[in-house]
């Protein structure tokens, strides 16, 4: 495949999902101050933390209170579609908006696994679009077949999840392609290649379904055992527009060594 074959956004996304990390306030308000202390040459990296909900608004003080030179974006790590009312033990998209957040990871494979659908997670998306969030939608297959029967569980999986989004709403979607088999201890990431066949893929997708205009202001991230040592192969090879990170952002050196990469490697 040559180079130069997939549309690119220049700002590139690093994103952590903390999951249900760490224990404490305490312990949430020290990664994110390590975190944070280390972006003060950061220009051209769009970071983004997204911890378990009940420290989004400590959190938000907290780095207001700081004079760092780049505070990082906050974002949750899932919302309900409903505006509000009676939806016991959910937290709707407003309220999320209201206390600072700016993003929500949608549709990752472990709420998927959970029992949510692509139908839920659509209206979760339109949702959060209309609140004023930025939607980062995970897309992802378990395993791969010889037949690419998978290439057709990605295309799925995008289409009714993006259902009914508008041309002007498509660029606040930030795609992660997370290969389910790649996430967590013990996998092992996709490859830069297979990345940036699955960026293609993705980009071809939502050419056939937006427009050409519009895939070039859509940023495909990766996500699944990335780490300090395979980012630049993601962005050189896999021309991957950022990282959804699991464990590597629960880890401040590693966290910040990536975000440092992807701001040498843009031009
Ligand atoms: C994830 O769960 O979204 C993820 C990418 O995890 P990890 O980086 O730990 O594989």
């Amino acid at each position: 495949m040559s180079k130069n074959t997939v549309n690119k956004v220049t700002k590139k996304i690093v994103c952590g999902n903390w999951k249900m990390n760490p224990l404490s306030l305490k312990e949430a308000e020290k990664l994110l101050i390590e975190i944070s202390k280390s972006f003060s040459l950061i220009k051209k990296t769009e970071i983004i933390i997204c911890p378990p909900f009940i420290y989004l608004e400590p959190l938000r003080r907290l780095l207001k209170a700081k004079s760092y030179k780049l505070k990082p974006n906050l974002g949750a790590q899932d919302s309900f579609w409903g505006d509000k009312g009676a939806y016991t033990g959910e937290i709707s998209v407003e309220m999320l908006y209201n206390i600072g957040a700016r993003y929500v990871i949608l549709g990752h494979s472990e709420r998927r696994a959970l029992g949510e659908n692509n139908n839920d997670i659509n209206k979760k998306i339109k949702a959060s679009i209309s609140a004023g969030l930025r939607p980062i939608l995970c897309v992802g297959e378990s395993i791969r077949d010889e037949n690419h029967e998978y290439l057709n569980f990605i295309k799925m999986q995008i289409e009714e999840c993006l259902n009914g989004i508008s041309k002007d709403s498509i660029s606040k979607v930030i795609i992660a392609y997370e290969p389910i088999w790649a996430i967590g201890k013990g996998s092992y990431p996709a490859t830069p290649e297979e990345f940036r066949e699955m960026n293609i893929f993705i980009r071809k997708i939502l050419n056939d379904k937006f427009g050409a205009k519009m895939i070039g202001k859509i940023r495909i991230i990766y996500g699944g055992s990335a780490d300090e040592k395979n980012t630049e192969g993601f962005i050189k090879d896999g021309e991957a527009d950022g990282f959804l990170l699991g464990r590597a952002s629960l880890d401040a050196k590693k966290f910040s060594k990536i975000v440092e990469i992807c701001e040498t490697l843009d031009k």
